[in-house]
């Protein structure tokens, strides 16, 4: 098969513009002068930390995915952090997670002396597989050195991991379930928006993902008041009753006022943006089909699709097609390129478990532009694209 194509220099016909990412400027203007707004009521009253927007995006967030109890925080690893510091997860303790996830998930267990211990993940939805994690809480059980605690199960990608299953595991073992939902705030399991799936879920507002801030940010969710409250003291330094008094042992871990007033613009415009998006996966789902392999949805879901991920036949094809994607003005980012047991920083708390499934799809999958300001037209050359490339 032959294409006429500029060559690498691009000299034979002008390279066309490239198709961005992730389009903040665009939704910045899309949110027009309702986003300004937020932040001059912020200038204007001046409470910067725990201000009144982030009590009203704590109330708002609770309300739209039905959670009890919502506390924003700093971070999504930091709402992470804060959720196993409540259960006093630590030296000892074995807490499950998928290899196949974004550093923070694990590097919050191992900051807090426990140990990971890496899951495989299903090749076709790549979320945690639940046959795979009860095989490896036997082994931990058998080995008895570590007590298995807790699960983080990742909802990755903007899917929900399979929850109804994790969680049947979880109770027979007693687990404390965390819901990594970093990148899937907005999605939707059973008819249930995510927040209420495990004993935790915590989100991130980092700028890429489905609701982003203009810095960093993440919230903590449950349906539990005991803990909502041990996460507000933990937030807050450990503090008690009064400021002065500290209970136990905590972080700097708030969520700014100002971005919450930048969440509070964004959220009117959420699910619009969660249409879009899904109208675009779709729209790739339909271009792409039979040329590469395409996302398979999780079983009763709906996608708040951070990422749209698709899979080449091996290393040296998806190599070959995101060089000829870029030479078309056409992004792609490879997440993640390495699973976490690969990790030099986190090999040593490996177990030497094999985990093919997880190692298999680093080297074969690529993320495709997904944002909601994409237009039909890029949308086209996206598929395009793809399709020459292959
Ligand atoms: C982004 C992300 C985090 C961390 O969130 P931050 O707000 O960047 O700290 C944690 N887990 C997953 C799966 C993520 O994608």
């Amino acid at each position: 098969m032959t294409h006429i194509r500029p060559d690498a220099n691009g000299a034979t016909s002008p390279t066309p513009p490239m198709i961005k990412f992730l389009d903040l400027a665009a939704q910045q203007q899309r949110l027009g002068p309702a986003l300004r707004g937020r932040i001059d009521a912020v200038l204007a009253h001046g409470a910067y930390i725990l201000g009144p927007e982030v009590v009203e995006l704590e109330h708002a967030l609770a309300t739209y995915c039905g959670a009890a109890h919502c506390v924003g925080v700093s971070s999504g690893t930091d709402a992470l952090q804060i959720a196993m510091m409540a259960e006093g997860i630590g030296p000892g303790d074995a807490v499950f997670l998928p290899a196949f996830t974004y550093t923070a998930t694990a590097e919050v267990p191992l900051l807090l002396g426990a140990t990971p211990v890496f899951v495989d993940i299903d090749p076709a939805t790549f979320q945690i597989d639940p046959a795979h994690l009860e095989s490896r809480i036997k082994t931990i059980l058998q080995a008895s050195r570590l007590r298995p605690r807790a699960l983080i199960g990742v909802d990755l990608f903007g899917q929900p991991a399979p929850w109804p299953a994790l969680n049947e595991i979880a109770a027979r073992y007693d687990l404390f379930t965390l819901d990594d939902c970093a990148q899937s705030f907005g999605a939707v399991l059973d008819n249930a928006r995510l927040g209420r799936a495990a004993h935790a879920t915590a989100t991130s507002f980092f700028p890429s993902k489905p609701l982003g801030a203009y810095g960093d940010g993440g919230a903590l969710f449950t349906e539990d008041a005991a803990r909502a409250a041990l996460y507000r003291s933990l937030r807050t330094h450990g503090e008690g009753t009064t400021r002065y008094d500290v209970q136990r042992i905590g972080m700097n871990g708030r969520l700014d006022t100002v971005q919450a007033a930048v969440l509070l613009a964004k959220l009117d415009v959420f699910d619009a943006e969660l249409a879009r998006r899904e109208a675009i996966a779709c729209a790739y789902d339909a271009g792409l089909a039979g040329t590469v392999t395409i996302p398979t949805r999780v079983a009763h879901s709906r996608s708040a699709w951070a990422i749209y991920p698709i899979l080449f036949a091996d290393h040296a094809a998806r190599s070959d097609a995101q060089a000829r994607m870029q030479a078309q003005g056409v992004p792609s980012a490879i997440y993640y390129p390495k699973p976490l047991h690969h990790q030099p920083a986190y090999a040593h708390a490996h177990d030497g478990a094999r985990l093919p499934v997880s190692e298999d799809v680093a080297t074969r999958i690529l993320a495709l532009p997904i944002h909601p300001d994409l237009t039909d037209a890029e949308v086209d050359r996206v598929i395009a694209a793809v399709i020459q490339a292959r």
